[in-house]
């Protein structure tokens, strides 16, 4: 069990690449603590600098308030679990798991005692005599786990443990390692491309772009709360809608005009106080559960052009009439609207759709800020 603080930790590789900029995070012991965003921005990077595989280049690691920038990766008690599970393939699994053990010459009769502890924690028992060839892709996946986790580490580093492996097999993966940390109460950090994953395992979450934290929440305040337009569009299937609109703050209200329409959406949400008293340019957000069919008469009329059935909901593709003012921001002017009952709709069916205005995000046209108080 462990705490880590992580103080403006740079990396910067041979050619002037700055792979992570000023990392700051204080992780508290028991976290599980995922580093996400999209394939190099730096999260690896982070996790090797933890593990000691990686030398920091500038900025301090504590782990359990003891500086660690110089210690060796083997003194830092950490275990770490890889994408590739690097298993020995001519050892059996129960020798592979106390392979670690022997090493460092622990009693025979406790290395039996933990191999067989840590695979009853894991469900593979039955598999110790096995060859890493007679198994399973999940199956060697537990394996590399229990090689870890046999060494009570006092930090757990994963990275990308599952990328390997087939949807199905992911999920149920997913939840075993969910459960290996309530079992283990041991700080995990754990590094994934796919946000579904960080969405579900962890406590807190980091994203990440370009090397820079872009913010540390909870999955829930991550998905209610970004604080930016990609934080916005990164978290959550399908993704978020922008739209182009021109915004006001005016004494207590706020409102957001979509452009190239007449209609002046009243939000419920206030605005950082630089935004009072102003009209500007913004890019609203909303998610597709967030935007209803209606009748009322500042409804928006839309165009379908696609539903998709997803059994028990349907994603329902719209556009807009005003094709040429960009109205609609990333994508072919389309928007989605997600319906929790089955709809049929005809091609180019016009309908009248509004956003529930209490859910509305707003962010900066120039910066990408949200710009909500
Ligand atoms: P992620 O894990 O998010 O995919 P990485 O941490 O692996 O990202 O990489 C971050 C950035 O650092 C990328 O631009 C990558 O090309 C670069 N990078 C990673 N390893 C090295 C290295 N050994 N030398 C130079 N650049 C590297």
């Amino acid at each position: 069990m462990a705490s880590l603080l992580l103080q403006n930790v740079t990396k910067v590789y041979k050619g002037n690449v700055t792979a992570v900029k000023d990392f700051t995070m204080d992780i508290k012991d028991g976290e599980f603590i995922v580093f996400v965003g999209p394939s190099g921005c730096g999260k690896s990077t982070t996790l090797r600098m933890i593990a000691g595989l990686e030398e920091i280049t500038s900025g301090d690691l504590y782990i359990d308030g003891e500086y660690m920038n110089d210690v060796e990766p083997k003194d830092r008690n950490l275990a770490m679990v890889f994408q590739n599970y690097a298993l020995y393939p001519y050892l059996t699994v129960y020798e592979n798991i106390a392979f670690g053990l022997r090493l460092r010459h622990t009693p025979k009769e406790e290395i039996d005692k933990k191999v067989h502890e840590v695979s009853k924690t894991l469900g593979i028992e039955n598999l110790l005599q096995r060859k890493p060839k007679a198994l399973s892709g999940g199956q060697r996946q537990r394996v590399a786990a229990g090689r870890a986790i046999v060494r009570d580490a006092k930090v757990y580093l994963f990275d990308e443990p599952l990328s390997n492996l087939d949807a199905k097999l992911r999920a149920a993966m997913r939840v075993e390692i969910i459960r290996l940390h309530k079992t283990l109460n041991t700080t995990f950090i754990y590094v994934t491309h796919d946000q579904v994953e960080a969405m579900t395992m962890g406590t807190r979450i980091v994203v990440m772009k370009d090397g820079i934290v872009q913010q540390i929440d909870t999955p829930t305040n991550l998905y209610d709360h970004p604080s930016n337009k990609f934080v916005a569009g990164f978290i959550g299937t399908p993704q978020m809608n922008f739209f182009n609109v021109h915004a006001i703050r005016k004494t207590k209200h706020t409102y957001a005009t979509p452009l190239g329409t007449n209609k002046e959406l009243k939000l419920t949400l206030d605005f950082k106080d630089e935004f009072a008293d102003r009209e500007f340019d913004a890019i609203l957000g909303i998610r597709s559960e967030d935007i209803y069919e209606s009748d009322d008469a500042d409804a928006l009329e839309a165009t379908v052009k696609v539903v998709e059935t997803l059994g028990s909901e349907c994603l329902v593709y719209l556009t807009f009439d005003n094709k040429d003012n960009k109205l609609v921001m990333d994508g072919d002017n389309e928007f989605v609207m997600k319906v929790q009952n089955r709809v049929e709709y005809g091609l180019d069916q016009r309908i009248k759709i509004k956003f529930k205005t209490d859910r509305v995000h707003m962010f900066d046209k120039t910066t990408e800020e949200s710009i909500l108080k």
